[in-house]
């Protein structure tokens, strides 16, 4: 008998020190960069410093094979050459940008590039513009994603069209760091790419991850959502936007079917789901189809949740995320859950 008690003392001890070894050796660790137009932030709770100072290469490297402005990367050869080999990250990420603008009726359309150029949303320098609406119907006859094609690692586009993966490519980003890092042993990591949020497990304490979501209208905050092992990504008007010079406000998310910013209702898109890249290409697409139609989407897919605020002040959130979402004191919206029927 004190041969078992003196054999639980030891063990429990063993467990206590093996405990404070494993406190001691991992704590939260940051990484800042900038990469694809955007300051990425990543926090992780490591062991070392090595695990995060990799990412920049990680990011840039994909940025090298996704960017349509550098020259040598496989999506500015595609559009200039017509035809290009893609890396294996380009091509699963062109298939699946592909793929993901038929489930969504075009509404994501990555080849409505030549139109946001028109715009001037390409251009670091600011120079925005609206085109005449005969330069728009000229530009909107080489806006067709189903002209796009993949055979074998090789991109084709008919004469005339260019693509753009900038509206799925930072969810991609945060599924290629949070994999790279789940590899390596970490199991609880915040990825903050440009207002895209990526989760990696909970918080060090077990807790769910607080992640803020910002006010469209203003600077302060909508709230607040618990999350762990999931993708906060948001497209807003608010993100890039100008005002010409009769004070209308022209922001970056195009309706392919009209060539204009999408004005359908809906001033900013949160998605929340397990994979950034779904998340991305959704809150850019939701944005574009606009109240009516991004619930009924919703209501036909149920595999991802989201908020969205409209024009008129009204928040809506799908029920389980309301749950989950608290808003910030005074908030000066009506908040409505939208139905699950
Ligand atoms: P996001 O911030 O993820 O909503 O992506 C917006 C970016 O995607 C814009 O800056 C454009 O480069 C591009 N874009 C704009 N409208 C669309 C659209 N309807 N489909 C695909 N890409 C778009
Ligand atoms: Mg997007």
């Amino acid at each position: 008998m004190r041969c078992y008690r003196l054999l639980l003392l030891l063990w429990s001890l063993l467990l206590v020190l093996s405990g404070c070894d494993a406190a001691s050796a991992s704590e939260m660790r940051s990484a800042e960069f900038f990469a694809m137009d955007t300051v990425m932030s990543v926090r992780a709770y490591a062991s070392d410093d090595a695990v995060l100072s990799e990412l920049p290469a990680l990011v840039g490297e994909l940025e090298n094979e996704l960017s349509t402005t550098k020259e040598g990367s496989a999506v500015y050869a595609l559009n200039h050459d017509g035809h290009a080999a893609m890396t294996d990250d380009a091509a699963l990420l062109l298939s699946r940008a592909l793929a993901l603008c038929g489930e969504t009726g075009g509404a994501l359309d990555i080849s409505v590039y030549p139109v946001v150029r028109a715009w001037g949303f390409t251009s670091a320098d600011g120079s925005y513009r609206v085109p005449g609406s005969d330069d728009l119907a000229a530009l909107l006859q080489s806006v067709d994603y189903t002209r796009v094609s993949l055979k074998d690692g090789t991109a084709y586009l008919p004469e005339g069209m260019e693509i753009d993966l900038g509206a799925v490519a930072k969810g991609y980003a945060g599924d290629k760091i949070a994999a790279y890092l789940r590899e390596r042993g970490v199991t609880s990591a915040l990825l903050d790419l440009g207002g895209n949020v990526q989760t990696v497990g909970k918080k060090p304490d077990g807790s769910d991850w607080r992640v803020a979501v910002q006010d469209p209208n203003g600077d302060g905050l909508l709230g607040v959502l618990t999350v762990s092992d999931q993708a906060v990504i948001t497209s807003g008007g608010y993100e890039r936007y100008f005002i010409d010079e009769t004070g209308t406000l022209w922001w970056h998310i195009m309706d392919p079917r009209s060539g204009y910013p999408a004005r359908n209702g809906l001033v900013s898109v949160t998605v929340v789901g397990d994979e950034g890249l779904y998340c991305d290409a959704l809150s850019t697409a939701l944005f574009v189809m606009g109240t009516e139609d991004a619930v009924a989407f919703w209501r036909a897919h149920r595999d991802f949740e989201m908020l969205l605020v409209t024009e008129e002040g009204e928040l809506l959130l799908t029920s389980a995320l309301a749950e989950r979402f608290s808003p910030s004191e005074g908030l000066a919206y009506s908040i409505e859950v939208i139905d699950d029927a």
